[in-house]
């Protein structure tokens, strides 16, 4: 169990009738995240992780690796400095660079801090080509940061010049092979959203700077999103407005769309030999003939997403988390300092705090001890850290039984200990059921507003 008072946590504290002369539009997520201690910006576009918000990259990244890993994902790290020769071979040194890091090392020889991996993964297959057939499909991925000279980088995480991603580059025979990969990683994908629960657009997109043929984007829906998105009410067809911008709906030509707007959280490509051809990445066919290999990548924007999330499930004035990102799930109280019933409470706290690791993981439990402090400004805190069980005990007697308090979103209740531990226990389970959903078994039961129809694209 994790003690507040020893947490590092920045929170910014503005004096009740503080006139906001900063009229910069800021996102609910990048106020809340500042104002909470979770995130400090660093300097114009870069950003600090303090421990709370790295506790939810950790629950993040952790279950994005595990998504890859069903679909025979291979962790690797790529070092962030990739050699501008690999850029020059595929061609995109000669495009547009203006928002490339480049940089020159002693001797001379230049470098950028990647804003993606395509060339690296590429020139490291190069390396030991032509791979043999057999060790076909390859899908390596890797978690780190990325970097954009962002013109205007802005709402914090989800706009920021150094951000993390998860990248993951697959390697096939041939296009059919690589479709069916394309399929397998977008049903992951398909599957890691419907764990986070938050409502996602899943569109048809351009390809812009990656090149290649197939490629679909996974929005979060808010005002605050940059990207148009088209959906058609009829056949659920849905679209970035940069490659469909009509009266009509493409697929069955109703005119029933709405439009709205979308933070892209992650994209998918097929991208054919676009880097394997040029940097000389092959493999040997079972005919023995050298061939280039068929590539695909697949990014996830944890920075983000993270934001993203947040962005969406949050009110004015309380952050919002999914269940599986919170920063702890449960936050206990305890009396303040010195009050009548804090005997009481630290009886009923010991014996509580005891029970608690038979429902859930102890190290979800943070028990906010500044009890200094009054039981309502902790839990006014509690409530805008969003933790998504608070429980207080304060030493209440009803009827002669000692009661706690449990707050959570959609419910406050006066109960008594073992009622809070079966809540808890309930919480846990739901945690552990979207923990360990399967890719086939879920579709029955989605609980997003838009089902989008896409796979007819890729045969
Ligand atoms: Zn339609």
């Amino acid at each position: 169990m994790e003690r507040l008072s020893r947490l590092f946590w920045p929170v910014i504290v503005s004096p009740k009738n503080a006139v906001i002369k900063n009229v910069e539009a800021i996102s609910r997520s990048q106020k809340l995240l500042a104002e909470m201690g979770l995130v400090k910006p660093a300097h114009n576009g870069t950003f600090q992780l303090m421990p709370l918000a790295q506790r939810v990259f950790d629950k993040c990244t952790k279950l994005v690796s595990r998504r890859m890993s069903a679909v025979g994902g291979q962790q690797i790290l790529m070092p962030i400095l990739t050699s501008s020769e690999h850029w020059k071979k595929s061609g995109r040194l000669d495009g547009d660079i203006t928002e490339f890091y480049l940089l020159h090392d002693r001797h001379g020889k230049q470098f950028l801090l990647s804003p993606t991996h395509e060339e690296a993964v590429t020139a490291l297959i190069a390396s030991i080509s032509p791979i043999s057939y057999r060790q076909l499909p390859l899908r390596l991925f890797q978690i780190g940061p990325k970097f954009r000279d962002e013109l205007k980088s802005r709402f914090g995480l989800i706009r920021a010049k150094e951000f993390i991603m998860k990248d993951l580059y697959t390697f096939d025979r041939d296009v059919q092979l690589s479709l069916q990969t394309y399929n397998e990683v977008n049903a992951a994908y398909d599957t890691l959203f419907r764990q986070l629960e938050v409502p996602f657009v899943k569109v048809e997109a351009a390809t812009g700077m990656m090149g290649g043929s197939v490629s679909h984007e996974y929005h979060y829906i808010t005002p605050t999103g940059e990207d148009q998105l088209m959906l058609c009410d009829n056949c659920g067809f849905a679209a970035n407005v940069e490659i469909c911008n009509a009266e009509i709906c493409r697929r069955c030509k109703s005119a029933s769309l709405q439009y709205v707007r979308g933070i892209e959280v992650a994209h998918t490509f097929v991208l054919k030999d676009k880097y394997s051809r040029p940097l000389k990445a092959t493999f040997l066919q079972d005919n023995g003939k050298p061939e280039y290999l068929v590539m695909g990548c697949y990014g996830i924007g944890i920075s983000r997403l993270v934001a993203a999330a947040v962005e969406v499930l949050s009110t004015e004035k309380e952050l919002r988390w999914p269940k599986l990102l919170a920063p702890f799930d449960i936050c206990i109280i305890d009396a303040k300092q010195g009050s009548k019933e804090e005997e009481m409470a630290n009886k009923i706290k010991n014996d509580f705090c005891g029970s608690l690791g038979k429902v859930c993981s102890i190290e979800e439990v943070l028990i906010d001890d500044r009890n200094h402090l009054t039981i309502g400004k902790r839990l006014l805190d509690a409530k805008r850290m969003g933790y998504p069980i608070i429980v207080i005990i304060s030493g209440k007697i009803v009827d002669g039984t000692a009661r706690v308090e449990l707050h959570m979103p959609h419910a406050s209740l006066q109960i008594e200990q073992s009622e809070a531990l079966s809540e808890i226990a309930k919480y846990t389970k739901a945690k552990s059921k979207l923990l360990n959903i399967s890719a086939l078994g879920f579709n029955a039961r989605l609980n997003c507003k838009y089902r989008v129809i896409w796979m007819t694209t890729c045969s």
